[in-house]
């Protein structure tokens, strides 16, 4: 008893299908070398091994939107789910454009083969294909035919036979289209899979993304259902957001990612990419993305990142700290001289939020810069550039962008890991993500900087800081993929979509989507840290009356507690109890740190910056409590030392593990101690201070 199985012919018009159809069947359907010549589809049948095998020819298409007669057929006949594998005939002398329908077919959730037919052509070509290579990044097997020569057609078949059987595994590889059409997507999902019909009927996720495209033939198609209207609204109004922030309709967009991710596919299987796609991306590319300029080229745009927002934020920062002194001295006119509630308003809340408020300019224009960078499509770039180096370091391309949102927030970042389908991969991924500093830990820097760097040196100084904590997580990820998670890193396609010219609404967006964090953060946490904060070093009250605001002080539940912990931090070079208590706060929101000195140092002395009463501290020796090298040691400290609560907890939930949780606080700041530890001695080895 022969088994019976179906398998279908896709490809574009003039790739050879025909000459396949007739090569396998032994029939004699019309062979011609001009598009449309195969209107309707033609069936026929084989046997081979065990197998009866019926083959549909289905006509040519360049994709499988619905703008042709063609199109609706080969898109209908696919939907019937009789279908066990495609064939995908690919024209591989023109293989950039022939993939697109391939990207399109993937979606379709039906077994897929690639035969890379006109392989004599190609081969004359000046650039040579990693089959393996490419075949894994696309999750599927590919076969080199010369169809009018009979080449490659058992292996075609045994390939049928092996998906069938299992012998070979279809991995169901989806292009990314990038968060924001991501989340649209989901939303419309969200109302799709109200309806069990549907979801009987359809592939969901290829749905929504026509219903993004605007398919008019599937929105006929789902007239009936019950949310309709619900979901007409919904496409309309992602449609609308997403035209808004691309500046351009999401069919095309969505078209650039499928390129782009084909083009990123190509660039890591092919020696040479012939095919000119989009010229004005693939021109750039030429110099952006160039094997020996690339990773120059990507530090110095990183670098001149950090100086920009440096220079450009002073400015608006110094504002903002004016305002702060000028309401800190009107609103303590409102109040009884020395009263414990004056303390509280002036001391507490206004200098510890206070001291947070100013650096929302610079956490603004770091997020403006990194937007910037990412919606022209830099990025993606970035992440292609990075993939050689994320794979030494065990790791792959998939990673850097989790890397990459941990610059503004580890929260979002470590979420962002579940693209990450390797377990192993994302749970390194997670582990190291801290690593990455965060927006919140730029108001220290940005403070010590300020107060102990040059103008000049300022944008260096932070650079720094950001690239030894790249470092140190490649060399924590390298150690934890060869001792904890061992195993190869598996591939995965790369986008490479093309560059455009970025929406101010879409800049906007997305500055205020990362930034508004921390104004709300500012708003609520640290108002409630900031009197928790000032209670402690405000009590117990001295009895006598006499005391000075420093010997009080010294003598509040917060030194005391700041004092136990002190002798930790010593031989980092931090002499001063206060700079350890806001190291604890630290462990709460990084924001704390900040505030809570604001709060420790504005006891002192009320008028003046934090800056300058950094400047002026002393220890108990007499000496300045802060050098550059101090300075520098606390920067690297807070850099690399536990994450915030937020992020713990986060990293609890997504490893499903109290245990990764707790390692990852205690490893961090182990590290973060000894590094500081190197610094700090080794600078004063070398006479640094
Ligand atoms: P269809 O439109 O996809 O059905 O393509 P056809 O099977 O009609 O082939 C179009 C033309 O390409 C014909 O002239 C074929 O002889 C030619 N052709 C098909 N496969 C190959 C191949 O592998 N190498 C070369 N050199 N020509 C091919
Ligand atoms: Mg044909």
């Amino acid at each position: 008893m022969d088994k019976k199985i179906t398998i279908a012919l896709a490809g574009n018009p003039n790739s050879g299908k025909t000459t396949i159809f007739n090569n396998l069947t032994g029939m004699h359907q019309h062979v011609g070398n001009y598009p449309g010549v195969t209107v309707e589809k033609i069936e026929g049948a084989l046997n081979y091994k065990e197998y009866e095998i019926n083959i549909v020819d289905l006509p040519g298409t360049y994709s499988l939107s619905a703008y042709t007669m063609d199109e609706i057929i080969t898109r209908n006949f696919l939907l019937e789910k009789k279908i066990d594998v495609v064939i995908d005939i690919i024209d591989t002398s023109n293989l950039e454009r022939n993939l697109y329908l391939a990207t399109q077919l993937m979606e379709l959730g039906i077994p897929l083969i690639l035969a890379f037919n006109m392989y004599d052509l190609a081969k004359k070509g000046n650039f040579s294909i990693d089959k393996n290579k490419l075949s894994e990044l696309l999750g599927m097997p590919i076969v080199f035919t010369i169809a009018p020569k009979q080449k490659g057609m058992n292996e075609l078949l045994d390939n049928v036979i092996d998906l069938i059987e299992g012998k070979i595994k279809f991995n169901k590889i989806t292009v990314s289209y990038g968060r924001e059409i991501d989340e649209e997507i989901e939303k419309i999902n969200n109302i799709l899979r109200k309806d069990a019909s549907l979801i009987e009927k359809y592939p969901i996720q290829w749905l929504a993304i026509k219903l993004l495209e605007g398919d008019k033939k599937v929105f006929e198609e789902i007239k009936s259902i019950a949310q309709f209207h619900e979901l007409f609204a919904q496409v309309q109004a992602s449609i609308q957001h997403l035209q808004g922030i691309f500046g351009d309709a999401p069919e095309a967009v969505i078209a650039d990612r499928r390129y782009g991710f084909i083009s990123g596919a190509c660039s890591e299987a092919l020696k040479k990419t012939y095919e000119v796609r989009h010229t004005i991306s693939d021109k750039i590319d030429k110099v952006l993305v160039n094997k020996i300029l690339g990773l120059p080229i990507l530090f110095t745009l990183m670098w001149l990142v950090f100086k920009a927002t440096f220079a450009i934020s002073a400015p608006f920062m110094a504002v903002i700290e004016k305002a702060q002194g000028y309401l800190s001295n009107l609103v303590s006119g409102f109040f009884s001289q020395g009263s414990v509630i004056q303390s509280l308003v002036t001391d507490g809340i206004i200098g510890g939020v206070g001291s947070v408020l100013v650096f929302v300019p610079i956490i603004f224009m770091l997020f403006l810069a990194m937007a910037l960078l990412e919606d022209s499509g830099y990025m993606a770039r970035a992440a292609f550039i990075m993939d050689n180096f994320m794979h030494k370091i065990g790791l792959h391309g998939r990673s850097f962008i989790p890397m990459l949102l941990g610059f503004s927030c580890n929260v979002p970042a470590i979420i962002a890991t579940r693209t990450i389908e390797d377990k192993r991969d994302r749970f390194v991924t997670i582990l190291v993500n801290p690593f990455m500093s965060c927006g919140a830990r730029l108001p220290i820097y940005t403070l010590l900087i300020g107060a102990f760097f040059s103008q000049k040196m300022a944008g260096n100084v932070l650079f720094s800081i950001y690239i030894l904590g790249i470092a140190v997580a490649a060399i924590m990820a390298k150690i934890f993929r060869k001792h904890v998670f061992k195993g190869e890193a598996t591939a995965f396609v790369m986008e490479l979509p093309p560059y455009r010219i970025p929406t101010i609404k879409g800049l906007l967006t997305h500055t205020w989507e990362r930034g508004s964090v921390y104004l709300k953060k500012a708003g609520t946490v640290i108002v409630l840290a900031s009197i928790v904060v000032w209670f402690l070093s405000s009590f117990p009250r001295a009895p006598m009356q006499n005391q000075t605001v420093a010997e009080n002080l010294e003598k509040s539940y917060i030194a005391k507690a700041g004092k136990a912990v002190a002798p930790v931090f010593k031989p980092l070079g931090f002499g001063d109890w206060k700079i350890a208590t806001g190291l604890i706060g630290g462990v709460f929101a990084k924001e704390i740190v900040v505030s809570t000195l604001g709060t420790l140092y504005s006891t002192e002395e009320n008028s003046r910056g934090l800056r300058s009463a950094l400047r002026d501290a002393k220890r108990t020796d007499g000496n300045k409590l802060f050098t550059p090298l101090v300075a520098y040691s606390m920067m690297i400290f807070v850099l690399l030392y536990i994450p915030c609560m937020a992020t713990i907890a986060i990293i609890k939930r997504e490893t499903k593990s109290w245990f990764w949780a707790g390692f990852a606080a205690v490893y961090t700041t182990a590290v973060a101690w000894l590094v500081s530890f190197i610094i700090y001695q080794g600078g004063r080895l070398l006479g640094l201070g």
